[in-house]
């Protein structure tokens, strides 16, 4: 959560959680308070900004993955103005707020890439259409009397996206000619090198596995994060309905089912079964049956009460056994506790014979060269790099050194609960 003063108006930049602590807590996040939620570090603390509420113009959300949109159940109601967002982001903030049963009745204003909209007399907010691993992502443009600010949290540059089109590279260019006074970066993967990984080629890799598998014995488990609408829709494209499709599990069901509603994933010969009653029903019928399947599940990262785990576990009618090929299209979000559910998940599928796929992925993170390109194409005047540890910002500022930034005088590394006065 990013909060940006100018002269009276106060703008926030996305509301999330601290996903390291949601892993930790996420069973019991929705019975917290708001106040349990500050002392576990799951939510930001956003007193500094509490004190001046009555200057927040807006809450901009840039997209609807947790770390941006998680906390507006929780703080998004101590403040008098609208949250802005596009369709899918807001459909998926809406399902949040309602989940929490929290008061949050803010206005809602939503924008698509490409609109613009003024926050008070001296302030307008534009959105630029940008491909990450989630529908309707935007780079959020702040248009100021002190000059431009660009947020590019978070985004990947795609030029084969299976979904949707290229980010708006006209506009981004065009930026700097304002001039933009500052840049906060997406520093999640800048320490990986080379760039321009397409969402095309993740189709491929999985088409190609699944040629050599569609005929096998076995069922075909599937895993990805269940909003990457673009995944699901790059797995049914190359199934060609070779293979029956089931979605198992709740967040599957839920983000699909909202993308539906904006044409963004065709869900017609899918099945969708959610609560735990519902899976075990459904395996049950599916078992003697595997080789017709292709079941997606939860539980890409192990987590407990995700459908693969249980699956692993033996909860179900349906045991794992010998020619089932289990495929994991992420990478493990690399916390301690991700690591060692990922490695449980794995030894008890082994265990009983399955065939693991692992890393049928591509980040939706920019790599070093994108950055690179985004730099140059906006040139701005200072750079502050964000979401990641001080390692992966301090790795940002290298970069933006080797574009002619200096430390401390055009770079600026923060971190929660600083200041930056620009
Ligand atoms: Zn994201």
């Amino acid at each position: 959560m990013t909060a940006v003063e100018v002269d009276d108006d106060i703008v926030i930049l996305d509301m999330g959680l601290d996903m390291e602590e949601v892993v930790q807590e996420e069973d019991e996040l929705e019975q917290m308070s708001t106040k349990e939620s500050f002392e576990s570090g799951t939510i930001p603390d956003d007193g500094i900004i509490h004190e001046q509420r009555d200057k927040v113009k807006a809450i901009v959300i840039g997209h609807g993955h947790l770390d941006h949109i998680g906390a507006l159940p929780k703080l998004a109601g101590a403040y008098d103005c609208p949250i802005i967002a596009t369709p899918y982001t807001m459909k998926i903030a809406n399902q949040r707020i309602d989940e929490d049963r929290k008061e949050v009745r803010n206005d809602q204003v939503v924008l698509r890439g490409g609109d613009r909209y003024w926050l008070s007399n001296s302030l307008e907010v534009e959105f630029i259409h940008v491909t990450h691993s989630i529908p309707h992502s935007v780079m959020t443009v702040l248009h100021t009397p002190e000059g431009t600010l660009l947020y590019s949290l978070d985004f990947r540059f795609d030029e084969e996206p299976v979904l949707g089109v290229p980010s708006d590279y006209e506009r981004i260019r065009r930026l700097s000619r304002e001039p933009v006074k500052a840049l906060i970066g997406d520093s999640t993967r800048v320490e990986m090198q080379g760039g321009a990984e397409t969402e095309s080629m993740v189709r491929e890799m999985i088409r190609h596995r699944l040629e050599r598998l569609h005929d096998s014995k076995g069922a075909l488990i599937f895993s990805t994060f269940s909003s990457h609408i673009e995944r699901l829709n790059a797995l049914l494209q190359v199934n060609k309905g070779r293979r029956k499709v089931a979605f198992l599990g709740r967040s599957l069901k839920d983000y699909a089912k909202l993308a539906e509603e904006l044409d963004l994933i065709d869900l017609q010969d899918v099945h969708i079964l959610s609560y735990y009653d519902e899976v075990s029903h459904f395996l049950k019928r599916t078992a003697s049956v595997r080789d017709e399947w292709l079941l997606v599940c939860t539980g890409n990262q192990g987590e407990p009460g995700s459908v693969l785990r249980r699956l692993a576990e033996g909860e179900y009618p349906m045991q794992i056994r010998e020619g089932d090929h289990i495929l994991f299209s992420s990478t493990v979000i690399p916390t301690l506790l991700n690591q060692y559910n990922r490695q449980q998940l794995e030894q008890k599928l082994k265990r009983q014979g399955a065939v693991l796929h692992r890393d049928l992925h591509v980040s939706g993170h920019a790599r070093r060269e994108d950055t690179r390109r985004l730099i140059r194409m906006v040139n701005p005047m200072t750079i502050i790099p964000a979401h990641g540890t001080l390692q992966m910002e301090a790795s940002y500022a290298a970069l933006a050194q080797e574009e002619g930034y200096r430390l401390n005088e055009t770079i600026f590394l923060s971190e929660d609960g600083n200041c930056l006065e620009l």
